[in-house]
Formats: C-alpha cells, structure tokens, sequence
C-alpha cells in the first residue's frame, strides 16, 4: 500500500468514536442561543417588544430609537453569554454563508473601555464587497454593497459570535444575495395568496409559506477525504472504481446507524437545538456512509436560513470527529447521490394549511383552488422551475440516470387525479342546483377521506404532491434553499394573482356566484396543466419520449437549464411580481452561468494533476515489475519464457492502452480547455465547457479505473471507493 494511503487508513482506524453525553433535554436546549420572540419579551422594553413584532408580523419599518434599544438589549443578552463578537450574518451568492466578525469592545480614551453595540451597527453594516459575485452590478471599484437586518429570522449566538441575519445589498439598490428576493417572494405570495384566501375566510390577513427540508449528505473519514486531492478540492471523487460491494444489499438504508456517525450527529442536534434549528429526524439513506436529517418544517426565510446554518455547522462538528461532510450532489460515481427534498406549503394566520383538505365542502373548494393553481403554476414554469435548481454539481443526479429526471412533472396520486378529472367535467357557466350538491357531496366533500390512503408515492417524481404539502426533490443537497424557494413562491403567487382577476371577472361579467366562478376557472386550469401530470416511472424511456409529445423540457445540462432564467417570459414574471429587476435577473444568470464554468474548470484540472501526477506514475511502476519480471523469467525460461509470461506480457500491454488513454485524452481536455478559455462570450464558453472539456472526463475516469484494477494494490497511492464508502 502506497504510503500516503496506509497512513491515512492507519490513522482512519485510530479515531475512537467521541462519546456525547446529553445531560440536558432537548427542549431545554431548543432556542437557547437565540435571541427569539420568548428572550425579546424578557429582554425588550415594551415599546420595542412591538416595534419588533410589528416588524417581523407586517414589516413595518423600525425606527432609530427602537433599533438603538433593541440592540442594546441584544448585547446584554449576548455578553450574559460569554459573547465576545458579533456578525452580520449573510448569504450572498456563492452559496456559503458569510461573516465578518466585529468585537463589542471599544476604547473610550483613557485607558478605559466599554463594550458597545448600537442601533446603527444592528441595523445596517458594509462588508467589504468587492469579492463577492455581483454578475456585473458593480464595479470592483465601485464596490459598495450593505448588509441589513433582516428582524424576520432571530439573531443567534454561535461559538462566541452573535450572529445577526441580514440582507445584501447594493448601494444601487440591487439584490447580492439570495434572501433579499426570496424576501420579496414571500411577500409577492402573502398578497396574493391573502386575497385569494378571502373568497373562503374574510378573517385571514396574512398567508405564510412554509418550509420542511430533507438535507442527505455522506460522512467519510476525514484523514481518508484528505488523502484524496479530487475530495478537498472539488467536493467528489473524480475518480474510483465502483467497490467491490456497494448498495445493492440495500443494508444500509434505515439501518442501524453507526456508532461514530451516531455521535457525531447528537452533537450536531445539540448544536442545532441550541440555535433553535428543530431538527427531528436522522435515519440512514441508501449509499453507504450517506445520511439525512430533517427538522420540523418552518416558514420559508426562517427555513432557508436554518438550512444554510446546518450546513456549516455540520461540517465543524464532523472535523471534531474526524469525519467531512459531502454535501455535493454525486461524490460516488456508482451509489445513490444526494438531494435535498424541499416539503412546501402555504397556511394561513388563522392556522389553515391550505395544501391540506379541510372538513367542510368549502374548506376543500379552497383546498383544490391552492392545490389546483400550484399545478397550474408548475406547468406555465415547468422550465423555470428546473432552472432554479440547475448547477454543475446537481447535473449529475438530473440528467444522469439519478433520481429524480430533469423533466418536471407534478404527482398527485391516483385519488386526487380522479378529483381532477370530475372537476374537468363541471358544466361551462352557471351550474345546476343538483350538480352543485353532487359537487358538494360526491366531490369535494370526499377529499379527506380520499387523502388518507393517499399513501402511493412515487419516488421518481420531482414534484410530488403528499397529503398536505408539495414536495420539490430535484432540489440538490449542496443548494441553498433561497433560490428554488424565490421561484417557486413567486410563480405561485403570479398564478393566484391571476386567478383572483379570473374569478372576479366571471362573478361580473357572467353574474356568476362565487364557487360557480371558482369552479370554472379551475376546470380550464385542470384542462390548461393536464401535461404536466404524471404518474409513471420517471426514469424509463418511455417517459422522455412522451414528456417531449408533451412540450415538456429535457434540460440535462445547467447551461441549457438556465437559458429559462432570462427569457422574456421570466423577466417579466419577476418584474411583474417585484421580486427581481430585469438587472437582478440578468446578473443572477452571469453568476451561475460563471460559476458553472469555474466548476468544470477547476474539475478538469484536478483530473488532469491526479491521472497524470498520480495514476500515470503508478502505473508505469507497476509495469517495470512486470518487465522485469519477464524479462527475468526469459533469464530462466529462455525460449520457452512466452508460455509462462503470457499473462504477465498482456498486462503490460493493457496497461500500456489505459496510459495512453489517459495521456492523449487529457492533453485532448486540456487542449478543449484552452479553447474554450478563450470564447469571450460566456454563454458559449460554458456550452464549451459542458460539451467539450466535461465529456472528457468520463474517457479519463473510465481508462484510471480500468488501471486501478489492475496495478498492485501495494502501491495505489489513492484511496480506493471501498476504504472511503465502508470505513465507519
Ligand atoms: P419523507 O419524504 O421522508 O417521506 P415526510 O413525509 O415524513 O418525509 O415529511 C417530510 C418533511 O415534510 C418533514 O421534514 C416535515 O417537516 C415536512 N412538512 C410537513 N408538513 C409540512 C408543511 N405543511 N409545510 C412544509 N413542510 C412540511
Ligand atoms: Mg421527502
């Protein structure tokens, strides 16, 4: 065994699994560390407990003097806790969460001191923001960009930092990140949704989205990831011939978890529970060495932000056992990757979940128009919706053959498609007493019921409707939640908008009553979105050809994906929606069309430095032995030698190929890389990158793994799939 890689796995073996101990209860620990609405009553004067909650329940603006009291409050409640710094905390477009830590401390002259936090650094801060991608917004000269409070997610004490959510923004104005649209998403849905909603319920004043995510992710040893330069550098392995053994037992998946992985994930619960992320569910997932957990679902922004805190924390609390964390959608060419289910919804103020069907008729009626417009929305955007979660990493498990397709469709199950095909069925117009009460009783009166067995779900779909929540898990492990959830609201709350101007056109014009008007829109809308239905197996043949009869998109690649993202149709849909300017949108699209280039970029060099720096000289070593060795067995044998070297002979020839393959279709990547670096147009470069340089990979990979299995194990210097996927 190659040094290096005996190293590593001697070390992988010395690490004792760290016991956790649990000495307080979880809802003892639940929202510790966060400055929530129950530490605001305790620590907030009256008048700015209401400014607050005014703030985060209808936005309204916080003045200078409460922010000033609020913050002040803040830092008491902070320095109790031993905290010594604070942060603007933010997401701005690189996916990572983003900090810079300021010290409470300040010299007041004199030799003395104070610790000090006011309303003006709570409120708003200027990080230096020329590092960040703007898509072109501003001039690195010009790099002016503030970070601002956000009061909607409570600030959080983490380690000795208090960490306090912000938007980022451009002094122009612009959006940088992705909780200021996201932001403008939710309100866009709230309004849209409120008015909806008072067909049903005059009382309801506000309609909130909510958030359930299912994060999946692989531990592996940390001294066996670092031993592997494609792991630290890219997040997966570029190369490994499948083990031996992997998934097919399916003995891992709800299995017993291990004890190392056990601890390691009670410490993140507690870490989690102290910062109020509730998560509730940890469990084994299918790949060896692949997990998921997932909390009690939240409102969207809340939701999002916990979900990008999980991320890093999860990763400082592995390397303190000895473990990273994969979040990337595909580290192992050969086992299932991972994903990140995103479960969402839409309730109301006066606590109706208005994906779940209700008791009355009415209630149900209301049920249908939300579940009914989602489906509408999906279908007008099914392009839009693929683009949103489109990135070089999810590409290999969209457009591969991973769960779920790049298609986008929408399951309901076979109970609520019946539903469907009754209401297509509702006479145009006015409707008859006796249909409206064969409406009410056979109809919409039987949803629930109906729901109940509404237990066929079909892992393949995208887009699947589950009892009394959609579930959206083409979304990839590593993304933030921000953007699928701005599209997803947004194309929601422009489907409700509609709709609302649909209905009330037909109350007045037609002299329809209300459900009669409501009853007819929905029977067009079921009409209009029937294609983007489906039941079946999203995986077989038979799907892509019938989803491309249907018009439906086959986006396998993120360049073609996110052509959605700027067409004309997009642009005016969140202009229209005030969620993003044309110059947010266009800007968004730079950034991940650039950020998609730097992937393969920094992918297909990494590739090229271990098949050439370490596989190559493998390789050749391994095939001097074997000359040797025949050439000694000619010593011994001498006319005779080539019956008893054969095997020996054709080995070296082999792997003479394999180091050829290897040498040509790099230099041949390298040269496609080159190329490509030089097209100014982005677009085209990463059509270059994806169709040129990216299909290269595969032709290396394939030649490395054929040598893998044949050069002496003695001295393969890379850690091989069976030490990284089983070693627990
Ligand atoms: P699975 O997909 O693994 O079968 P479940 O159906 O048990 O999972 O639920 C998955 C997730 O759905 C949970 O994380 C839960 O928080 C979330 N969820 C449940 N109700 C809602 C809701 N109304 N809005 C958003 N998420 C929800
Ligand atoms: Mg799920």
């Amino acid at each position: 065994m190659s040094t290096l890689r005996f190293y590593a796995i001697k070390e992988s073996m010395s690490h004792k699994p760290i016991p956790v101990e649990e000495k307080e209860r979880r809802s003892d620990l639940f929202g510790k560390n966060v400055f929530n609405e129950n530490a605001m009553r305790q620590h907030l004067s009256k008048d700015a407990y209401k400014g607050v909650m005014s703030a985060i329940e209808h936005g309204t603006k916080i003045d200078r003097n409460i922010a000033d009291q609020v913050a002040s409050s803040m830092k008491d409640w902070a320095l109790s806790k031993g905290v010594t710094h604070y942060t603007h905390w933010f997401q701005p477009l690189t996916g990572i969460t983003a900090e810079k830590h300021d010290a409470f401390f300040e010299t007041i002259g004199g030799g003395m001191s104070v610790e000090k936090f006011g309303g003006d650094q709570l409120v708003q801060q200027e990080p230096d923001a020329s590092s960040f991608p703007n898509g072109g917004i501003r001039n690195t000269f010009e790099a002016r960009g503030y970070t601002a409070w956000d009061p909607t997610s409570p600030a959080f004490i983490y380690g000795t930092t208090l960490c306090i959510p912000t938007i980022f923004v451009a002094y122009t104005g612009e959006a940088l990140d992705y909780k200021t649209p996201l932001l403008r998403a939710l309100h866009a849905v709230d309004n849209a949704a409120t008015a909806v909603c008072k067909y049903f319920d005059k009382n309801v004043k506000k309609v909130s989205s909510s958030l359930g995510w299912e994060q999946e992710y692989f531990l592996v040893d940390k001294s066996l990831a670092s031993s592997r330069p494609d792991i630290t550098l890219t997040g997966r392995t570029l190369l490994g011939h499948s083990s031996a053994k992997g998934q097919q037992l399916d003995d891992h998946y709800f299995g017993s978890i291990p004890t190392r992985a056990l601890n390691f994930m009670r410490e993140l619960e507690t870490e989690c529970m102290l910062v109020g992320i509730p998560v509730k569910t940890r469990h084994n997932e299918v790949a060896p060495n692949q997990f998921e957990l997932a909390p009690i679902y939240e409102e969207a922004n809340l939701a999002v932000d916990h979900n990008s805190l999980l991320m890093d924390i999860m990763g400082r609390v592995a390397s303190r056992h000895n473990f990273k964390v994969l979040l990337h959608e595909k580290p192992f060419a050969g086992v299932n990757g991972s994903g990140k289910h995103n479960n969402w919804s839409l309730s109301t103020d006066t606590g109706v979940n208005l994906l779940g069907p209700g008791k009355t008729p009415m209630s149900n009626l209301q049920f249908l128009t939300f579940f009914i417009n989602t489906i509408k929305a999906v279908h007008d955007n099914e392009d839009l919706l693929r683009a949103a979660i489109a990135s070089a990493s999810n590409d290999h498990r969209l457009g591969a053959n991973e769960a779920p397709p790049a298609i986008i469709s929408v399951f309901i199950g076979e109970q609520l498609t019946k539903v469907l095909e009754e209401l297509e069925g509702v006479t145009n117009g006015k409707l008859s007493p006796e249909e409206k009460t064969d409406l009410k009783l056979n109809v919409v009166g039987k949803i629930p019921d109906v729901l109940l067995d509404n237990t066929d779900r079909n892992r393949t779909s995208p887009f699947a409707f589950t009892g009394n929540k959609f579930e959206f898990r083409a979304v990839g492990s590593m993304a933030n939640c921000g953007n699928p959830m701005t599209v997803l609201n947004t194309i929601v709350a422009k489907q409700l908008k509609d709709f609302k101007v649909e209905v009330d056109a037909l109350i007045d014009k037609k002299d329809l009553k209300k459900d009669e008007a409501i009853f007819n829109i929905l029977r067009e809308y079921i009409k209009a979105s029937r294609n983007i239905l489906f039941e079946g197996n999203g995986y077989g043949d038979a799907w892509t050809v019938e989803a491309k009869k249907r018009g439906l998109s086959n986006n396998k690649t993120t360049p073609e994906a996110l052509k959605a993202r700027i067409s004309k149709k997009a642009i005016a849909l969140f202009e229209e929606m005030n969620v993003m300017s044309k110059v947010e949108t266009e800007a968004r699209y730079e950034i991940e069309i650039e950020e998609y280039i730097m992937h393969i970029q920094i992918e297909g060099r990494v590739l090229a430095d271990i098949s050439r720096n370490h596989v190559v000289p493998t390789a050749v070593k391994y095939q001097n032995v074997l000359i040797k060795n025949v050439k000694g067995l000619k010593d011994i044998f001498e006319e005779q030698y080539k019956s008893v070297s054969q095997e020996q002979i054709n080995l070296i020839e082999e792997i003479s190929n394999h180091i050829e393959g290897i040498n040509a279709n790099v230099t041949k990547m390298t040269d496609e890389r080159r190329k490509a670096n030089a097209i100014e147009d982005i677009e085209k470069k990463a059509h270059a990158y994806c169709f040129k340089v990216r299909p290269l990979f595969d032709d290396i990979r394939y030649h490395c793994d054929k040598l893998e299995l044949l050069v002496d194990d003695e001295i393969w210097p890379l850690t091989k799939y069976r030490e990284l996927l089983f070693t627990r």
